[in-house]
């Protein structure tokens, strides 16, 4: 048995800045990860993300349910098993959200969560050399822009302001509507997870241990208070014992399952499993909400527009060349190279449709229904560009439940896409302004045609089926363990949860609404934001 002030259960993005903050003042912090260190060599090159994204030793490996959102179709939902967690397999995309995400979530009794509150900690974790106004310079988390610019960002840009959008040259700048290119968290050619950002400069502090290759199996609660943590590591099971705080960052999926492994959660499901119910608590694994992505494809006249001869056959290996040699080419490139926010319907107050792109077309196969698959990582041999589409706040939510009382069973995951008629025509509305996007003026004689679906789908109808039918997840699952200043929300607005002392989650389950962007920034801020919390409440 050993003993520490923190023990931290999960070093993804979130585990990763907590380790490493509360250990900054000399209190001894345990991280406790189930996966190992980050050694393969896919992690750190940008465009290896495509190689791990189901990698069966570094992700978990979960699938969702089949549901009629997804035409019955069981998704491959990637979870990273490793250090960094998912910031180490994940596509490098580094966006805020738009600030009345935030301001909503004070307005939901999130007191303290406000933008004004949150903007010091989106500075505070970033490195963005570029600068700019609100940007962070000095954090450690290193963001960049693209390292190459393709040439057809110039015409999609010429194009979003032929159909009356703008253009903006920082993503994270203070205006957060129309296009831009991305931001990667990316240093030279390398990726920089949390783990690289975070974590291991923090390694050598003799006051703070990784317990890596180490299963949560349940938080060990004595008298109303979270008193450690049983782990299995190596086939063995001990007991991590925290003299101030348990801290869980398993992440949207982890997190609650832990919570429900030690009894906390929905009651009739605990006890229909035969797990003993410490805390009632219908709202841990509710509140499941994600981004539905539908990609869309388009041939394009010339190679040069696209990438897709690059990365295939003799060129591929000359882009590693320029990728060890400059630090540049495809090889740091993301599946997002540029992305559109835009507002589809009047009166909204942010943009309710990201659609996200870059110059590659992948290959189709046969699909289970009537649409062709995407076999991502095999580029079609003309050239082409993709087009991903989602909507930014979906109503729909879904549920994170136990399948097994085992911890090492994979939990059911519901995600529920597309429920609500509101999700269903805010997805056509995206839908049809990529397409209107596509076919503006300064793209004739570039972009030649779409391809998928193409003219089989021109109805509304046949638009939805394919959305059902291909759609996927953009990988951005939150809100299973929300905090709320209502009293199903499980955590308060200091992220304790509600019922058991010295008891924290810190990670994207904590969101109560899914922000406007790719979440990891909003993650990396929570912990941030989270860490000075822990450390007030500590001082008393
Ligand atoms: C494939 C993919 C692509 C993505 N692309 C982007 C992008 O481009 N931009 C962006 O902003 N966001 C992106 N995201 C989302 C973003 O990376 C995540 O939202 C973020 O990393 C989540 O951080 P977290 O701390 O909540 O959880 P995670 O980073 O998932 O960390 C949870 C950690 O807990 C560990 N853990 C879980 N259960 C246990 C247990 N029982 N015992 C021990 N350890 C446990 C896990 O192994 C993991 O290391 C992507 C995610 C994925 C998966």
């Amino acid at each position: 048995m050993s003993e520490f002030d923190y023990v931290v259960v999960g070093g993804g993005s979130a585990g990763c800045v907590l380790a490493s903050r509360l250990s900054e003042g000399g209190a001894t912090v345990a991280l406790i990860e189930a996966g190992g260190p980050d050694r393969h060599p896919w992690i750190h090159i940008p465009a290896g993300y495509a190689k791990i994204l189901t990698h069966p030793r570094l992700t978990w490996g979960y699938r969702t349910e089949p549901d009629a959102g997804t035409g019955n179709r069981a998704l491959d939902y990637p979870r990273g098993r490793v250090w960094g967690g998912s910031s180490s397999i994940n596509g490098l995309g580094h966006v805020r959200g738009h600030p009345s995400d935030y301001d909503l979530w004070a307005q939901k009794g999130c007191t303290g969560w406000g933008w004004d509150d949150l903007l010091p900690y989106f500075r505070k974790h970033e490195s963005f050399a570029a600068g700019g106004e609100g940007r962070g310079t000095g954090g450690p988390q290193p963001v960049e822009h693209l390292a190459e610019v393709p040439p057809v960002v110039a015409k999609l840009a010429e194009a979003v302001r032929a159909i009356g959008l703008p253009v903006q040259a920082d993503m994270n700048g203070p205006e957060r509507e129309g296009f831009s290119t991305f931001q990667q968290t990316r240093q030279g050619r390398r990726r920089v997870s949390a783990a690289r950002a975070y974590l291991v400069p923090s390694m050598r502090r003799p006051n703070l241990r990784v317990i890596d290759h180490a299963l949560a199996l349940r938080i060990i609660v004595e008298e109303g208070r979270a008193a450690g943590v049983a782990i299995r590591r190596g086939g063995a099971e001990e007991v991590v014992r925290a003299r101030r705080e348990v801290v869980l960052s398993a992440g949207a999926i982890g997190s609650p399952q832990l919570l429900m492994l030690s009894g906390i959660g929905p009651g009739g499901h605990l006890a229909a499993l035969g797990l003993p119910v410490l805390r009632d608590m219908p709202g841990i694994g509710a509140n499941l909400q994600d981004h539905y992505i539908v990609r869309l494809g388009y041939r394009l006249a010339e190679h040069r527009w696209s990438a897709n001869r690059r990365i295939a056959g003799w060129r591929l290996p000359l882009e590693v060349l320029r990728w060890a040699a400059r630090g540049d080419g495809v090889l740091t490139w993301s599946p997002g190279m540029f992305s559109l926010f835009a507002r589809t319907a009047p009166g909204l107050e942010a943009p309710d449709i990201q659609i996200n792109g870059g110059p590659v077309s992948w290959a189709e196969e046969a699909g289970s229904g009537r649409w062709p698959s995407l076999r991502i990582g095999l580029p079609e041999a003309q050239p082409g560009l993709t087009l991903g589409v989602w909507q930014c706040r979906p109503e729909s939510r879904g549920t994170v439940t136990l399948a097994s009382p085992d911890p090492a069973a994979a939990p059911r995951i519901a995600p529920r896409y597309l429920a609500t008629e509101g999700d269903r025509t805010c997805v056509l509305r995206g839908l049809r302004l990529a397409r209107r996007w596509l076919s503006a003026a300064p793209l004739a004689g570039i972009v030649t045609g779409e391809t998928r679906p193409g003219p089989r789908a021109e109805t509304d109808a046949d638009l939805l089926d394919f959305a059902r039918e291909t759609g996927g997840t953009v990988y951005h699952p939150c809100g299973t363990v929300r905090m709320g200043g209502d009293p199903l929300a499980p955590l308060d607005a200091r992220l304790r949860l509600r019922g058991v002392a010295g008891l924290r989650v810190v990670d994207a389950s904590v969101f109560p609404d899914i922000p406007v962007c790719n979440i990891n920034a909003t993650v990396l801020s929570v912990a941030e934001k989270a860490a000075d919390l822990i450390h007030e409440d500590a001082r008393g």
